[in-house]
């Protein structure tokens, strides 16, 4: 079997996983700003992520998974422009910025732990690394890639070109495209005229008189600029070179190429050798984002309060869901594929549930070990998640003939299951669930008899055109958490994932 391969954003291809000191692995991701509860969108890319740390876990590595809180210094347009949104909020809501940072922090690690997304090693918060952070831009003014102007410093891309070079080289994005970018517009923009060149960028700002948060520091008293709270936490936790970065497509710029540029510049490092990017959710095509008005938040999903949504979805659901695009392709969200996850995530509890009481003999008719190294292939081939889930349920129907008595495992390959599948999925897959399939095989038996009879009951309802008997059937059916499909090859039931919503 192939070793693992990952895509590098930096490099535009797939590359062989190599650590830089094995068994260990470092892994950065940009954490949430939290002046807002996390919508879906961005539970998408810290699963991506924590599935990563799971296979490379799963593996054998020791991964040091840091994750930031960034509680200040995003700046509500990118280019260094407007209030801080932590600011900001504070200001509107009366409250201090720490009590914002604290309600959306606590909310943020509600949401990740119900979604069964493991916390970080180290989760550091931006205010608590202002030290780190001036040091590092102090050193940065002496290598003179950087400039003070009235109280703020700016990186100085152009001199950086010059002596490092690279700028651009994580995003595609070429330094004249961006002077053109930056039309007339943009000089308008508050501090845009304190620039050199409009693609330099701050790395300190001085502290309007109206501007709360606020810090000492060489240059007067201001607060960070957004970039470079990763590129000190990063090097701080992992240091000046690492194996993994982390975010969502949307931070390769401004916020990767800056942190990139800010790395070299201070240590001569780029930082990590693996710069991997997870794609947006969308909605009906549009990215799913607060200021797009078109955000969808976990809680909506679990309460099926929502004018999108059938009815309530277990956050297991939600998180298999997200599972079923690969993390490079872009996911839309729709409740049919709430529903479809909620169906495959039904037959994977029902397996869960009769593997105990399987009995193996003979010779298997299916090759077990095959399908498990395809599982495997799945996840190496850069973290093919949907893939590895297909290749699950594949193997999950011919474990369903298995206890139809309709194919046959041996001892040996049924021993092998028994330790291997409930461990991929909860350690892996990070799908938390509880068998619900009746405690023994005579007890799955008997369901099989009685849901038999009832189909049948409810078929010769139809014919005798007693509609409302047989709608009465499987109405009824639905409640108590047993879901019939009905196609041209006859009528199937299943357990409905919803029955657990926790
Ligand atoms: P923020 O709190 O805005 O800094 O974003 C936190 C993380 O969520 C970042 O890695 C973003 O790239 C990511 N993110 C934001 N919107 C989406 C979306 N619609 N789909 C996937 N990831 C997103
Ligand atoms: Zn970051």
């Amino acid at each position: 079997m192939k070793g693992l391969r990952l895509h590098n954003s930096l490099s535009g291809d797939k590359e062989p996983f190599e650590p830089l000191h094995p068994p260990f692995v470092g892994l950065y991701v940009c954490g949430p700003t939290v002046y807002n509860d996390v919508h879906l969108g961005n539970c998408r890319t810290f699963l991506t992520f924590d599935i990563l740390r799971r296979w490379l876990t799963w593996l054998g590595y020791r991964v040091r998974y840091v994750r930031n809180i960034t509680d200040v210094g995003h700046l509500e347009n990118d280019a260094d422009d407007g209030e801080d949104k932590i600011g900001k909020k504070a200001r509107l809501e009366q409250l201090e910025p720490m009590e914002v940072v604290q309600r959306y922090t606590v909310g943020f690690h509600e949401v990740m732990q119900r979604l069964n997304i493991l916390p970080p090693s180290i989760e550091p918060t931006a205010t608590g690394h202002i030290i780190e952070q001036i040091q590092m831009v102090e050193k940065i003014l002496e290598q003179g890639l950087a400039y003070v102007v009235n109280g703020s410093v700016y990186f100085d891309v152009q001199a950086f070109e010059k002596r490092v070079g690279g700028y651009g080289a994580l995003s595609g994005r070429k330094l004249d495209e961006l002077i053109a970018g930056a039309g007339a517009g943009r000089r308008t923009l508050e501090g845009q005229d304190e620039k050199r060149h409009p693609a330099d960028f701050a790395l300190w700002k001085k502290a309007s008189p109206q501007h709360i948060m606020r810090w000492p520091s060489p240059w007067g008293e201001g607060f960070p600029g957004w970039h470079i709270e990763c590129s000190a936490m990063s090097t701080k936790y992992l240091g000046a070179e690492f194996d993994i970065h982390g975010g969502g497509f949307d931070l390769k710029f401004p916020h990767h190429e800056c942190e990139r540029a800010q790395n070299l510049a201070c240590t001569g490092q780029g930082g990590p050798r693996y710069w991997m990017h997870s794609n947006m959710l969308t909605v009906q095509g549009k990215r799913m984002g607060k200021s797009e008005g078109n955000a969808l938040w976990p809680r909506d999903i679990f309460s099926g309060d929502h004018p999108l949504l059938p009815r309530a979805y277990s956050p297991m659901t939600l998180r298999y869901m997200m599972m079923q695009a690969h993390y490079r392709s872009t996911l839309d969200f729709t409740p049919d594929a709430l529903e479809a996850a909620d169906k495959n995530l039904a037959k994977i509890r029902e397996a869960l549930g009769f593997l105990p009481h399987l009995t193996g003999s003979g010779v298997s008719d299916f090759s077990w070990s095959s399908w498990q190294d395809s599982l495997f292939e799945a996840l190496n081939d850069d973290l093919n998640v949907p893939l590895a889930c297909a290749r699950l349920l594949e193997g999950l129907k011919h474990l369903h003939q298995v206890a139809h008595k309709q194919a046959h495992i041996s001892e040996e390959d049924l021993e092998a299951l028994r330790s291997f599948l409930p461990r991929f999925v909860e350690e892996v897959l990070g799908l938390q669930i509880q068998a619900t399939a009746p405690s023994d095989a005579s007890a799955l038996q008997a369901l099989e008899n009685v849901m038999g009879l009832l189909i049948q009951l409810r078929n010769e309802a139809r014919v005798s055109r007693n509609y409302a008997l047989a709608d009465q059937i499987r109405d009824r059916l639905q409640k108590v958490g047993i879901q019939l499909a009905d196609s041209r090859e006859g009528t199937t039931w299943h357990l409905q994932g919803s029955s657990s919503v926790s």
